[in-house]
């Protein structure tokens, strides 16, 4: 009995894991195709001083304008991309499209640029890094690359060195959704990247409790203790940025100040910022 329920299920399910590689391997040759026809495209969501409110940078964020199924989010494809190497490539056009933009915006604020750790394992991301910086003209430190805990858990001699020649270049570097991975406080201590990002679950969790404040409130004391800055991410309501500027974080971003945008709107947003420090009299009329 018991053998033939396992028979079973395995018959049901060998048809559906071929489903999802054949699927997966179709998606794969439709990136190829979508990277030469330039169907991936950026999206900006603005990173804000929490005290001040001014936009400090903001964060690229890739989508896919897919011919048939409409605009697809990264979970959608870049685990297709990164299990293919096509990584590499995607990734490479992300950071010469990411600075390029940021070079030709009217003001002089950051851009971020998330980084998958697949990219760190062959050795050239640091020479990418320069070569992008190099095209765009964009100064070393208005880029932000940001990375995840899973980058740290296991750090191969490559790792280590492309950190260290990242670093070199003058970038600053954020450890993304930070509290969600395995990160070892030696980690942390070691590479001291310029920036953590708090994961937008603490966020959420916020008014569930006390407990998740306590939490973030020491993530702060850690990041203060590492020098390093801090950024709230997913705050969606006033609440959340009360809890912020309370408690002394760095940098906001969420749909509570702006949704990622399109290049055309980032450049509206920075030139209705620079009206809005004009004497109240230009301003009316
Ligand atoms: P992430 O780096 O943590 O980016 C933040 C994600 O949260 C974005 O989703 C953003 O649209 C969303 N978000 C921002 N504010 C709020 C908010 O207030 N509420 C809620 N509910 N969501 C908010 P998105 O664009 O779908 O990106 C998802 C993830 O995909 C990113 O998470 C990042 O890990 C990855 N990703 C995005 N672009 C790239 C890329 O160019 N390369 C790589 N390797 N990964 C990327
Ligand atoms: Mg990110
Ligand atoms: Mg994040
Ligand atoms: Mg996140």
């Amino acid at each position: 009995r018991a053998k033939s329920r396992y028979a079973n299920a395995f018959e049901i399910y060998r048809p559906e894991m071929r489903r999802a590689k054949d699927a997966e391997a179709e998606l794969v040759g439709e990136m190829k195709r979508g990277l030469d026809r330039n169907e991936f495209v950026l999206q900006f969501q603005p990173i804000i001083a929490a005290r001040g409110g001014g936009i400090r940078s903001f964060e690229a964020l890739v989508r896919w304008n897919h011919p048939r199924r409409g605009q697809l989010a990264p979970a959608e494809f870049i685990p297709a991309a990164e299990n293919s190497g096509l990584i590499f490539h995607l990734g490479n056009r992300v950071l010469l499209d990411a600075c390029a933009a940021a070079a030709s915006w009217t003001a002089p604020v950051g851009v971020a640029v998330n980084l998958s750790p697949i990219q760190f394992q062959d050795g050239q991301l640091a020479m990418r890094v320069r070569e992008a910086l190099e095209a765009s003209g964009l100064a070393p430190h208005r880029l932000d690359l940001e990375v995840t805990e899973s980058l740290l858990l296991d750090p191969t001699p490559t790792v280590i060195r492309m950190i260290a020649e990242l670093r070199a270049l003058g970038v600053k570097i954020t450890m993304d959704d930070f509290g969600t991975g395995f990160s070892s406080l030696g980690n942390l201590r070691r590479f001291r990247f310029d920036r953590l990002k708090i994961d937008r679950s603490f966020t959420e969790e916020l008014a569930s409790g006390e407990e998740t404040a306590e939490i973030v409130r020491t993530i702060v004391r850690l990041a203060a203790t590492l020098r390093m800055e801090t950024v709230l991410e997913g705050v969606e309501n006033e609440r959340q940025e009360v809890f912020a500027k309370l408690e002394g974080l760095d940098e906001v971003q969420g749909f509570f100040y702006a949704k990622p945008m399109n290049g055309d709107a980032v450049n509206r947003l920075l030139a209705e910022r620079a009206e809005g420090t004009r004497p109240a009299d230009e301003n009316a009329a």
